[in-house]
């Protein structure tokens, strides 16, 4: 089948409209498998902002007030167009953002899954009544928190807004979402299933602009009540001042450095197995990316050796073609911040076993691609054991103890993901307590579902989206005492 064409009519969607960009700035979008201009997108004005806001607090009005069963089946029927319409929207995906189009037929269907989950969790918002003499009780209610003012990244752009929408509209709260400029086309297809669904214009909206003009003018405002940001450490603290200001609540998924320990006692070929496809998936740029690999001395050769043949067979290119297993990365600034900490490793004594450059498999037809590199021996002064990488590069360091691999794993200011290889019962539920981390995979990579919290600790940020906890982000808690 061919792919469908891409929009070259992108809008805003405002109080219920498309907005157009008439005479307003726009931004080019860039197709990253080869630089070419895909379409121009509209930016807000302030003017646009202001009556996304005004129509926002009317809407959390309605919404609030509206039957949590007729919110409930709005949201599953968002989940079933997301199915319906997955085979359209991948493509888009694929074009603006450069991953595989399987990768994104898969996030088309996280997202379907989320709306699933809290169209149920909608339904289970439970308060408490507290028993008192005399028919006194004091009653715990949960309550919607109000408007919200979302923004979500460009690594996985339609599902990490579904992450947020479909939660916030759960709750009973209206919510204005700002998804990325680079990838307008999937998350305004995904506007588009919702719009579809019934959930009002004025409850749901989307504007696209420069991100730090309408972030600091939509928390400026009394009428957001909520700020959920996910995104990198410094552009999350910037915005937790911003919410200072009102006292406005926030949830924060910033990112980490996942450390990888993998002892002696591990099932070998079937780590590799599972942590060379899960490091290269989205070429590297994945907040929970399996990066610092810290490998049991016995093993370290062996395991450097084999992780590094696998990454030589990946098949990279445009993320269109079937073949495909890594596309390039997902804009201009990824190729150059990778091959600068690449070089600063190489000058500090990294050896490169694999890849370590920009590239075109298109026989110099441009894009932003990146070879799977493999760093072996990286010293610890090396930026890049610190700084995330957010591309296709594993590091790798040898260890000696239990104790020494903690240690490393906890080194860092952040704690988002985790993960550890052992047949060792006892090693496992030692590491399950001792690694800080959000999310701590051992023998496995599978640390996001619907039903499970997902969130950091440390500068990794707060709050978690997903499972119970991720209605809980976008309620207050009130108690009612009768006398
Ligand atoms: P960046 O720090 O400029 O931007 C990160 C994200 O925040 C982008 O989506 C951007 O549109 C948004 N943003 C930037 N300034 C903003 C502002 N003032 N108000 C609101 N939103 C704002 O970096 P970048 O080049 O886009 O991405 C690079 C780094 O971001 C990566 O190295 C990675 O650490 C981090 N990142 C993390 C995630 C994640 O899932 N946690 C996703 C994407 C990027």
């Amino acid at each position: 089948m061919p792919a469908p064409a891409y929009p070259t009519d992108l809008t805003l969607y405002i109080d219920g409209e498309w907005v157009a960009a008439g005479d307003r700035a726009t931004h080019a979008v860039i197709d990253p498998a080869s630089g070419a201009t895909l379409a121009d997108l509209p930016l807000a004005t302030t003017d646009d902002l202001d009556r996304a806001l005004a129509a926002a607090e009317i809407g959390f009005r309605e919404w609030r007030a509206t039957d949590v069963n007729v919110r409930s089946a709005k949201l599953r029927k968002v989940a079933s167009l997301l199915r319906e319409r997955a085979a359209d929207i991948a493509p888009l995906l694929t074009m603006e953002q450069g991953k595989p189009v399987k990768e994104a037929i898969g996030e088309v269907a996280g997202a379907a899954a989320l709306f699933d989950w809290f169209a149920e969790e909608a339904r289970r918002s439970y308060g408490r009544a507290l028993v008192r003499p005399e028919g006194q009780r004091a009653i715990v209610l949960q309550q919607p928190i109000g408007p919200v003012a979302a923004f979500s990244p460009w690594n996985f752009p339609h599902f990490l807004m579904a992450r947020k929408l479909a939660p916030a509209l759960a709750a009973g709260c209206s919510i204005i979402c700002k998804p990325p400029e680079e990838t307008p086309a999937c998350t305004s297809a995904l506007m588009r299933c919702v719009a579809d669904a019934g959930i009002p214009g004025n409850v749901a909206q989307l504007v696209f602009g420069v991100p730090a003009e309408v972030s600091s003018h939509l928390i400026a405002s009394p009428i957001i009540r909520k700020v959920s940001f996910t995104g990198s450490v410094p552009v999350g603290k910037h915005l937790m001042k911003l919410a200072a200001d009102n006292v406005t609540r926030t949830t924060m998924e910033l990112g980490g450095h996942a450390p990888v320990l993998v002892f002696d006692d591990c099932d070998l070929d079937r780590t590799l197995d599972i942590i060379v496809p899960q490091k290269f998936r989205n070429a590297g740029q994945v907040c929970v990316s399996p990066t610092r690999f810290y490998v049991q001395s016995g093993i370290y050769d062996r395991f450097v050796e084999e992780f590094t043949a696998r990454t030589e067979k990946l098949s990279v290119g445009s993320g269109m073609d079937e073949a495909t297993q890594m596309g390039p990365l997902a804009n201009g600034r990824r190729p150059e911040a990778v091959g600068a900490l690449i070089e600063d490793a190489r000058a500090n004594g990294a050896r490169v076993a694999t890849g370590g450059e920009r590239f075109s498999p298109n026989g110099g037809n441009g894009g932003f691609f990146f070879q799977p590199t493999v760093l072996a021996d990286v010293p610890l002064k090396a930026k890049i054991m610190s700084d995330e990488p957010f591309g296709p590069v594993a590091l790798m360091r040898p260890f000696e103890t239990f104790d020494e691999a903690v240690e490393q794993a906890n080194r860092l200011p952040y704690g988002l993901a985790a993960f550890a290889f052992t047949e060792s019962l006892r090693q496992a539920n030692r590491l399950g307590d001792a690694i800080e981390a959000g999310m701590v995979g051992i023998n496995t990579v599978g640390i996001s579902s619907v039903d499970s919290p997902f969130g950091g600790v440390k500068q990794s940020g707060y709050g978690s989206e997903d499972g119970i906890e991720g209605l809980q982000a976008y309620m207050v808690t009130k108690a009612v005492h009768q006398a």
